[in-house]
């Protein structure tokens, strides 16, 4: 299922292909080498995009990609060379593999399938860790498998030149080679996977809450990045005819992430502008590297010109545009802006869940600091919760254990009689819990409308998302920003963008950590409104965290206080506000009138 408007897709597909239709057309009338130019700009255009599938829609940087590339150059070529010059070069091939010759086509796609497979269990490793530790991992696999590429002699030929390769790789056939990389990479982009995967690189925690499986989406893109690299590396060695594993190292490592970053990693519009912007300029730059005369003033060959103008690009884009020169929109996105649907008439399905949530003994320790000591709470459905407490007496700790933020130190919890302690944050979601953050957990640089359409894609099967999507931000009242990037917003809509994303899983009970933190008195009266909408139309559970003492009197069934990690008082808000042990933690015990 894709996500976006048919229209931009059928758009961004239809200038695809007449933009590399049209720039063939013209090379080929300017001659050989202008062909030439364009095919080699069009072989490293599929690596960049297909970098950008991995790269830009998860946000963690690969210098690892050349090696599918590589992987995918041997494999093609060992297919496709002359069955003669195999057994000449490379006797110790197995016989059934130096007896093969297919053509490009074939092999390209078993080189592909091969890479593939290869990625998916690399893929499998290194979506295991975060953050720099799966950029270093990246940059590991690159020196590894140049390692084996240099000494698994007896297939690559080592370190010397592999040559002999067919050079079937014409213009035309990497116009179809970059035409299909596009389309991929563009449709990925607006798939769910995609969707998902773009929402984890904005906020991890906020859409494991929502559902997300981070690292499935991390490896489906993994594995169609992979898939775009070897496709890449099978024409560029057939456009060549010789290649050497020094091809697929640092050097083009550098040169296809600095197109990458210059243009914008976030879009397939960047991918193309940057790998622009960075063949005009090498190309320019190393006419000028063997020396030259301006005016009868001899400029001498300085080596490394091309390297040094590539980091100097690099630094320009760093320092003016950190998104790369297309920024984080789709061309086609910025040409016909989303108008989302008006009223559709429905509204969020009441919640199906009766049962109660029970936790027992919930203890967080952090090094020394006990931050949740032996809390027991039920929350009920249909019911406001207030969970009210000094700063720093846990209230977020305990909503963090309850939702799968953070594994507690001791205790359980069971939403009716099946136990959820012990299961991540999107399989918490999945069972309808859904919740807010103290601070505000969006995906920025996506619309508000995909903010919540992600959730609902994520929860319940994905069934009806996008009318679940568009009914949560009616609720909320945030429908007429759907098509505002979420950041843009102000900090009360962002609150109440944040609640619809919530109510898109369906949930039974809704967490909610200082909703009104920052709204004034007419917003929070409002959003008391909404709430109270919320457990009276459709059945919902709500455990509230705010400071807000009116908020929080007026709206609640019942209160649980905190103090210190302890719960110390529990009853009516009447109740509460008579506990002496409640008026001691809020006032201290100096108090001295
Ligand atoms: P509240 O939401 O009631 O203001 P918190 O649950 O945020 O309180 O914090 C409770 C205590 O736990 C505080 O002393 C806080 O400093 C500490 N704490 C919270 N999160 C962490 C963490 N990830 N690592 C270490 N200490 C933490
Ligand atoms: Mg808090």
């Amino acid at each position: 299922m894709i996500t976006s408007p048919r229209k931009h897709i059928f758009a961004s597909v239809a200038a695809i292909i007449a933009a590399v239709i049209v720039a063939s057309v013209i090379a080929s009338a300017f001659g050989a080498a202008s062909e030439r130019v364009l095919t080699v700009f069009f072989i490293s255009l599929i690596a960049v995009v297909g970098m950008g599938v991995y790269s830009g829609n998860s946000g963690i940087l690969s210098f690892g990609h050349l090696s599918f590339m590589a992987i995918g150059a041997y494999a093609a070529s060992l297919l496709t060379l002359p069955a003669q010059l195999k057994i000449a070069t490379l006797p110790k091939l197995p016989e059934w593999l130096a007896a093969t010759e297919m053509g490009l086509l074939p092999a390209a796609l078993i080189a592909v399938l091969l890479t593939s497979v290869v990625a998916l269990f690399i893929g499998l490793a290194i979506g295991k860790l975060e953050g720099s530790a799966a950029v270093i991992a990246t940059l590991g696999l690159l020196i590894i498998v140049h390692g084996v590429a240099i000494g698994w002699r007896d297939v690559t030929r080592g370190s010397q030149t592999f040559f002999g390769i067919p050079t079937v790789t014409t213009l035309w056939v990497a116009a179809i080679g970059v035409i299909v990389a596009l389309i991929v990479a563009r449709l990925y982009r607006d798939s769910v996977s995609g969707l998902r995967l773009r929402a984890g690189r904005e906020n991890a925690i906020a859409a494991s809450a929502v559902g997300v499986r981070i690292r499935r989406e991390r490896l489906i893109s993994f594995v169609i990045s992979a898939a775009l690299m070897a496709l890449s590396g099978a024409l560029i060695a057939h456009f060549l005819g010789a290649i050497s594993p020094k091809k697929f190292y640092f050097t083009d490592t550098f040169l296809l992430l600095a197109m990458l970053i210059v243009g914008g990693m976030t879009t397939v519009t960047g991918a193309v502008t940057g790998a622009v912007a960075i063949t005009i300029v090498t190309e320019v730059l190393r006419r000028f590297e063997g020396g030259f005369s301006v005016a009868g003033l001899d400029i001498p060959a300085v080596f490394g010109t091309t390297q040094i103008g590539i980091g100097l690009i690099i630094l320009f884009a760093m320092f003016r545009k950190p998104d790369g020169l297309a920024g984080l929109k789709e061309w086609e996105e910025r040409l016909f802006p989303v108008r989302p649907e008006g009223d559709t008439g429905a509204d969020i399905a009441p919640s199906v869940n009766s049962l109660p949530l029970t936790a027992k003994g919930m203890t967080m320790q952090f090094g020394g600091l006990t931050a949740v000591n032996d809390v027991d709470i039920t929350l009920n459905p249909g019911e406001i919760t207030g969970l009210i407490g000094p700063n720093g007496s846990g209230k977020t700790t305990l909503m963090n254990m309850l939702s799968g933020v953070l594994v507690p130190t001791e205790g359980e919890f069971f939403l009716g009689s099946e136990k959820l302690s012990g299961l991540v944050s999107h399989e918490i979601a999945d069972r309808g819990i859904a919740r807010t953050f103290q601070n505000i957990r969006l995906f920025t640089n996506l619309s508000v409308f995909q903010n919540v359409l992600v959730a609902a894609l994520s929860t319940r099967s994905g069934k009806n998302a996008e009318t679940r999507a568009a009914t949560a931000l009616m609720r909320m009242g945030v429908a007429q920003h759907a098509d505002a990037e979420a950041g843009t917003l102000s900090y009360g809509d962002q609150r109440r963008v944040e609640i619809a994303r919530a109510l898109a899983c369906e949930p039974s009970l809704l967490f909610l950590d200082e909703p009104a933190a920052g709204m004034n008195r007419e917003e929070t009266d409002n959003l008391m409104e909404t709430l109270r909408g919320l457990t009276r139309d459709l059945g919902l559970g709500i455990l509230l965290v705010d400071h807000d003492l009116k908020l929080i009197n007026q709206l609640c069934d019942r209160l649980v206080v905190l103090n210190e990690g302890h719960l110390i008082a529990e009853g009516s808000p009447k109740d509460i506000q008579n506990n002496p042990a409640v008026i001691e933690a809020y006032l201290g015990p100096n108090r001295q009138d």
